[in-house]
């Protein structure tokens, strides 16, 4: 079966090297971007939102990203993140708190980016998590 080398790094930490993968599912910045071996090769912009893979054996993982782009080249999947987590490694209850405060932050300036960006990397980190779950 056709492979895919799948690498995802963020300035923090590396998820994954190089691993073999079926499929890669990435947030595009007009929707899903699902990646299957002899993709065609280009770059492309990532917004915050849930990533998955599947391995060889079909098992599929998910995780949160916030920004970056993916780089897809001769079957490698190259992906650079703001802030990447695996399912299993998000902490629930700090993603819901960190969604009250950026949310009371959001009420008393409704101005304030940071906090609509913070508030989306929460929502978007519970998601991940729920989705591991099920
Ligand atoms: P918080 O207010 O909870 O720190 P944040 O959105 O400000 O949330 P970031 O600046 O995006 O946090 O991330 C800082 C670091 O903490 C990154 O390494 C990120 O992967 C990690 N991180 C953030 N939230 C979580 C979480 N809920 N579970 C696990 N790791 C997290």
């Amino acid at each position: 079966m056709m492979e895919l080398q799948f690498t995802l790094v963020s300035p923090e930490r590396s998820l994954c090297q190089n691993l073999a993968v079926r499929q890669v599912t990435l947030p595009g910045c007009e929707g899903q971007i699902q990646i299957l071996p002899d993709h065609i090769d280009f770059v492309s912009t990532l917004m915050t939102g849930v990533f998955y893979y599947t391995l060889m054996d079909g098992k599929q993982h998910f995780g949160a990203l916030s920004t970056g782009f993916v780089e897809v080249r001769q079957n490698r999947v190259r992906v650079f993140a703001h802030t990447a987590e695996r399912a299993e490694d998000i902490d629930h209850a700090r993603a819901v708190n960190a969604q009250r405060r950026a949310e009371e932050k959001l009420q008393g300036n409704g101005s304030a980016r940071k906090y609509e960006l913070k508030l989306q990397r929460a929502l978007v980190r519970q998601q991940a998590s729920r989705a591991a779950q099920q």
